[in-house]
């Protein structure tokens, strides 16, 4: 559209003189000012000069102001061009109408005053001048709105037809503009949304409303979908009426697609594609909202640990490792109904999620199933991998009110199947909770006892059998707990052996009875060829710096080595064979004596033994304490005897209680004995005074 210049009139008259005076008038007015002398000249000036207005005599006689009047409304670029007519002669009232039905806005006649005149032309100069900044805002506005690619602008009515739309949404949408125009704008809703009338709905929305935002599928012409956010406002006019509305939609595709990909990455696993803790989380929520509101509505959580995981990732590494868990995590989903939930919890654990099972005996089988299923070795990368997993079962409660509740017990479970023998699976029990509790309060407590120094040493005397003197001491741990009274190892080597504690504990035991050993053997000559016997956890015969720490040991409490005795159990030999042989003979070498403890609740035999430089085996106080009853420990324990001493090894009996039991070890030939009929475990003090006695 071509804009007329600013304050530019064109005036028209055949009159040189009224011309001219008209002209100045204007001129003095601050107007630019065209002329021309008859209609047709008008008309010429004015298509190339774009007047704001044009004043013209009425009557002229070539052509007149109402012919100039049909012409320019013929114009497309004039049409809106304001017209006042003037006229010279006083009565004209035939021309004045015909005037104004060729399209004149305003007329004016002879004799005018020009205040008049110049109020007239600046009331119609005005009204163009604004009708022009409306038409150019509204130019300028439909430009932007044209050009704007990425939103699809549509107009509509308030029936929803399409009254006009942009660029944007031809691009958007797909279809050509003279192809939607008219059509209801529900054509680019998905039939399912208009089954269920919702672009009716939405409108009704936005006119109550004023607005509806939504994010929603779209469909474009050739049938393909895509993700839209719309906003449909309603537009009123000034009286509040209901004009239409406008629809306005982006396609957000790409950012959906984004989100949803953050969405699976933080909810999945990103090596097996599983579900992860969080989403697991999330489902048995749900899980636990349906127990509330349907009593017989059971699910289960099975909790998968691999058994072997660490050595196939130290031997075969990571590679294959992460294949395994690929593959596994395959089987696995091939095992279980679709229906069931596997998920990924990290590491080499895994949960599965059964819902809606009957009984205890669904989550059972399935646990059989994938042992079996797991058990078909995995080939990856050449190597034929076998592995089995420790699975633990919890079975929904009215107690889960936390879903992390569900996944703790499932977990304490496997806990519970690990610890009995690998490859198991276990349901859970709630006493195995208060167990972990109770074991977790534990190790919390040995902590602080290793600062606090809450251990002691007990002796229990070791007799020589044949001469019944008293040959030594075996140091015995106890644990003066602040609040439970004295506590026997039993309650809690297990778990100082677990958590790596036994290591500080062993290391003051060996300290303290070595140095308390040493102490009696100064204070009397009987004491002098008396040794003491230190427990050795299997977990410090592993430590890189033993020999050293005995050895440092003995120089700090004056012991000399050969009164000291170290006690291993068979299994703890069994555990470290390669690293126990090194530390064996280096112990040997320091000069300190070594036995076997706990001997034949092992599984190794004798002559294996025979390759370790063992100077005492222990026989296990199992098989002394029923020597009389069964025939059969007593033929182990003769055997035992015969056979240590073939090794050229020597024999104490542990845990000798009777007289009876004294007499047939010594017609056995068994060199020395511990037990309670000699006397129990005894303090320090009391140790010393048995030594003087
Ligand atoms: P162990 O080395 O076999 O110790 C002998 C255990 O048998 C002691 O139990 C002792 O009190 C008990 N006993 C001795 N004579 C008899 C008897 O005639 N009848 C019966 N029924 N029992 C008898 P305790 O002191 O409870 O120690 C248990 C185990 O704890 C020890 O078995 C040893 O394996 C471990 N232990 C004790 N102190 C230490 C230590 O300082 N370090 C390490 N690593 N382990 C220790
Ligand atoms: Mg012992
Ligand atoms: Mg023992």
């Amino acid at each position: 559209m071509k804009y007329p210049g600013e304050n530019t009139i064109l005036v028209v008259n055949d009159i040189p003189d009224q011309l001219k005076l008209m002209t100045l008038m204007l001129e003095q007015a601050g107007y630019r000012v065209f002329t021309a002398s008859d209609g047709h000249e008008g008309f010429q000036v004015a298509r190339r000069g774009h007047p704001q207005l044009v004043i013209s005599d009425v009557s002229m006689p070539r052509a007149s102001g109402i012919d100039l009047c049909r012409l320019v409304r013929a114009d497309a670029t004039l049409r809106t061009t304001p017209i006042l007519l003037v006229s010279a002669l006083r009565i004209d009232t035939a021309s004045v109408v015909e005037g104004l039905r060729a399209g004149a806005d305003d007329y004016l006649q002879a004799p005018y005053d020009p205040v008049y005149l110049m109020a007239k032309v600046g009331r119609l100069v005005e009204r163009v001048q604004m009708v022009q900044a409306l038409h150019q805002s509204e130019d300028q506005f439909r430009l932007l709105v044209e050009s704007v690619q990425d939103y699809a602008i549509l107009m509509l009515d308030t029936q929803g037809r399409v009254v006009s739309w942009n660029e944007g949404a031809a691009r958007i949408k797909g279809y050509a503009a003279e192809e939607i125009i008219g059509e209801h704008f529900s054509r680019f809703y998905l039939p399912e949304d208009i089954e269920q009338d919702k672009p009716e709905r939405e409108l009704s929305v936005a006119a109550e409303q004023g607005r509806y935002g939504d994010e929603a599928w779209r469909v474009r012409k050739d049938g393909s979908r895509f993700w839209s956010n719309v906003v449909i406002t309603a537009l009123r006019d000034e009286s509040s009426v209901l004009r239409g509305f406008s629809h306005v939609t982006r396609d957000i595709t790409e950012r959906k697609r984004a989100e949803e990909r953050l969405r699976h990455a933080a909810f999945h696993d990103t090596l097996t594609g599983l579900p992860n803790r969080a989403l697991l989380i999330d489902y048995l929520k749900r899980c636990i909202a349906l127990t509330k509101r349907h009593e017989d509505y059971l699910f289960a959580v099975l909790f998968l640990d691999l058994d072997r995981f660490k050595v196939i990732n130290d031997s075969l590494g990571h590679g294959v490792a992460d294949q395994l868990l690929v593959a596994i995590a395959r089987r696995l989903l091939t095992t279980l109904r679709p229906e069931d939930t596997v998920a990924r919890l990290g590491g080499d654990e895994f949960a599965i999620l059964l819902e809606d099972i009957n009984d205890i005996s669904d989550a059972t089988r399935i646990a059989e199933r994938i042992q079996k299923e797991l058990m078909v070795p995995f080939s990856l990368d050449g190597h034929e991998v076998f592995t089995t997993a420790s699975i633990g079962i919890a079975l929904s409660s009215g107690m889960h009110d936390q879903p992390e509740d569900c996944l703790r017990d499932a977990d304490t479970a496997m806990y519970r199947a690990k610890a009995i023998g690998k490859g198991r699976h276990e349901i859970f029990d709630p006493k195995m909770h208060t167990r972990v509790m109770a074991l977790l309060k534990l190790e919390a407590d040995l902590r602080c006892a290793v600062e606090r120094q809450e251990f002691r040493v007990h002796y229990q005397p070791i007799m020589s059998l044949s001469t019944g003197m008293l040959t030594g001491f075996e140091a015995l741990v106890r644990w003066e707990h602040p609040h439970r009274g004295t506590l026997a190892p039993a309650e809690f080597i297990v778990v100082a052996e677990e958590t790596g504690m036994i290591i500080p504990i062993g290391l003051w035991v060996m300290h303290e009875a070595c140095h308390q050993m040493r102490v009696w053997q100064q204070q009397s000559s009987t004491a002098s060829r008396l040794s003491i016997n230190v427990n050795l956890s299997c977990k410090q015969v592993s430590q890189a710096d033993l020999v050293e720490r005995v050895d440092l040991v003995l120089r700090e409490t004056g012991l000399e080595a050969h009164s000291l005795k170290l006690e291993i159990t068979e299994s703890g030999i069994m555990e470290n064979a390669d690293s126990a042989a090194v530390v064996f003979s280096q112990l040997k070498d320091l000069g300190v004596k070594l036995h076997i403890d706990d001997f034949g609740t092992g599984y190794s035999s004798l002559s294996y033994l025979h390759s370790f430089p063992v100077d005492t085996l222990k026989i296990d106080r199992s098989f002394i304490g029923r020597m009389r009853v069964e025939v059969k420990n007593l033929e182990i324990v003769r055997t035992i005897i015969q056979l240590a001493h073939n090794l050229h090894m020597e024999v104490t009996a542990e845990g000798v209680e009777t007289v009876e039991q004294l007499d047939q070890l010594k017609r056995l030939e068994c060199e020395y004995g511990q037990g309670y009929f000699f006397s129990k475990p005894m303090n320090a003090q009391s140790a010393g005074a048995l030594i003087m006695q």
